[in-house]
Order: structure tokens, then C-alpha cells, then sequence
């Protein structure tokens, strides 16, 4: 039987792969077969990864990289092409939340949400793309939300610089897609909705969100893990090598109304 999401022989890079999400994606491809590259700034999170992903069968490497500095995006880029030779597939999923008010939002978190969620998904990409540009190569997935499209209803959280940030994010997925359209490099972004992870288990845990959810999530309910590793699995996979600049959001049908 064809496995159109096969990933043997290909190289995966996931940011922000110290916890939630991004484990979750390194292990998706992992069993894919594909080796696996991964960062974030805490090491020893790293390391316990690392082993979880080694157990699947295939190779990894894990490299601290704090973001918001770029000498340490290009340190952990190249190192990660020295220990590899290549990177196929790059995952830019490092992120923080927010939901602070525009009226008592500071200029430091601001800078530091929009810094984390929309620049480092840029810079990452910028340094990666050199590397998959020189290979005529890449598939890069970028990790928009539901707020790439939509804000938080009157009366919720407000999520004005996550919004900003990940709005950014889908429009940059289209720039970047079409200016590399043409040298072998697919650019996509999943647009979750809300699914369990350090980000997000306060908001999931107090009871604040299931009443959110049942007015304006036709599925009424938060996701479950592994719901998005189909998506990722496609973008990641030459399943998509006709699809560019698109964003697919993974919502319960949140965006649908
Ligand atoms: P987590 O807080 O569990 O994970 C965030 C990851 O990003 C961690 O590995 C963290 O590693 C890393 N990170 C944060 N800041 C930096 C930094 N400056 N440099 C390097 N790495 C950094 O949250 P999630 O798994 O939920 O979030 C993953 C992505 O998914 C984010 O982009 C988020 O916006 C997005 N998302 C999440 C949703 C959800 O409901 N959970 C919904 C929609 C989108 P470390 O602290 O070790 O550096």
C-alpha cells in the first residue's frame, strides 16, 4: 500500500520542540521516518525528547536556540545542517501566548509576543530557506492559529498581540510561497484552534472555556492530541508538493461561521 506521507531519507527540523505541540509534531514525523532536528532554550527538555524520538527508530539532534536572537538561529541552522548534511522540512512552531488588554499591554510583551510569533517565524525561515534553496528543496509549515484569522469574542480573552502576531504569520506563509514557488519550496501554515498544552492549560482548565466553545466551536470542544499531525504530516510530505501559501485551519469549524 502507498504511504503518501512516507518521510524515510528526509530531515525535519522542529522549533520550540521542548514541550506541547512541537514534541508532538517531532514524533508525528518521526514515525514517518523521517530524522528529526530540535530546539528550544531549555536544554534538559530537549534531551528527554530527544530520547522519546530516538525510541521511534530514527535519528535526532537537539540544539538549544533561544528565538529572539538571531546569532543563535544561524549557530543552530548551521549546526544542524553540519550534523545532518540537510533540511528538508522545517516545522516553525516556537511560540508564546498572551491574553493581556490592549489598555494595559506593555511595550516589553508586546515586543516579546510579537518577537517569539511572528519575527523568529520569519528569521527561522529566512536562515533555513538558505539552506534548502542551495538543495532545491524544502517544505516549510509555519504555526498560524484560529487568531491568523479571527480574534476572541466580546467578553472572552482579548489576544491583541497574539492576533497581530499570527495574522502575520499567514500573510507571510503567502510572501514566502510565492517568492520560492519556483525553487522546489512549498510554504503552508496550520491555523489551530485550541488544544491542550502549557500555552494553553490555564485557559482550558478553569472552566472559562467550555462555554466559549459550545457557542462558537461547531464541535463545541477543545482539540485533541494528535488532530493535528494529519495536517502537518500533508504539508510536511510530498502529499502536498502542488499546495503553497495556504493556511488550513484545524478549528472544530470555529472559523466556519
Ligand atoms: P508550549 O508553551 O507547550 O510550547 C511552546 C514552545 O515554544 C516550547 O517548546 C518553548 O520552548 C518554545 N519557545 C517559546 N519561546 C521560545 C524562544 N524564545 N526560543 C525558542 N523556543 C521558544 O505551547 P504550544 O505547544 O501550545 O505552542 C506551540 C505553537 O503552537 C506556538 O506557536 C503556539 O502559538 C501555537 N498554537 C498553539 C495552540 C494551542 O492551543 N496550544 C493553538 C494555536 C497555535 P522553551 O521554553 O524551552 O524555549
Amino acid at each position: 500500500m502507498k504511504n503518501y506521507f512516507d518521510l524515510s531519507g528526509k530531515v525535519a527540523l522542529v522549533t520550540g520542540a521542548s514541550s506541547g505541540l512541537g514534541v508532538q509534531f517531532a514524533k508525528a514525523l518521526a514515525e514517518q521516518g523521517a530524522d528529526i532536528a530540535i530546539c528550544a532554550r531549555r536544554v534538559e527538555r530537549l534531551e528527554a525528547v530527544k530520547k522519546e524520538i530516538e525510541a521511534l527508530g530514527v535519528k535526532c539532534f537537539a540544539h538549544k536556540c533561544d528565538v529572539l536572537n538571531t546569532d543563535e538561529i544561524r549557530e543552530m541552522v548551521k549546526a544542524v545542517e553540519e550534523h545532518f548534511g540537510k533540511i528538508d522540512i522545517l516545522i516553525n512552531n516556537a511560540g508564546v501566548g498572551d491574553a493581556t488588554p490592549s489598555e494595559e499591554l506593555t511595550d516589553d510583551t508586546w515586543r516579546n509576543v510579537i518577537g517569539t510569533n511572528l519575527d523568529a517565524v520569519f528569521y527561522v525561515a529566512r536562515e533555513v530557506g538558505k539552506v534548502m534553496l542551495k538543495n532545491g528543496y524544502g517544505k516549510i509549515v509555519n504555526v498560524g492559529s484560529l487568531h491568523s484569522e479571527v480574534v476572541m469574542p466580546p467578553g472572552t480573552w482579548p489576544v491583541p498581540a497574539y492576533t497581530a502576531a499570527k495574522g502575520g504569520v499567514k500573510m507571510l506563509t503567502k510572501s514566502l510561497a510565492v517568492e520560492w514557488a519556483r525553487k522546489g519550496i512549498t510554504v503552508n501554515a496550520i491555523g489551530p484552534a485550541y488544544f491542550g498544552s502549557e500555552m494553553t492549560n490555564d485557559i482550558l482548565s478553569t472552566g472559562g472555556f467550555d462555554p466559549v466553545a459550545q457557542a462558537y466551536c461547531p464541535m463545541g470542544r477543545a482539540g485533541k492530541e494528535g488532530e493535528l499531525n494529519g495536517a502537518v504530516l500533508y504539508f510536511a510530505s510530498d502529499a502536498s508538493s502542488y499546495t503553497t501559501g495556504q493556511i488550513l485551519y484545524i478549528d472544530g469549524g470555529w472559523t466556519a461561521i
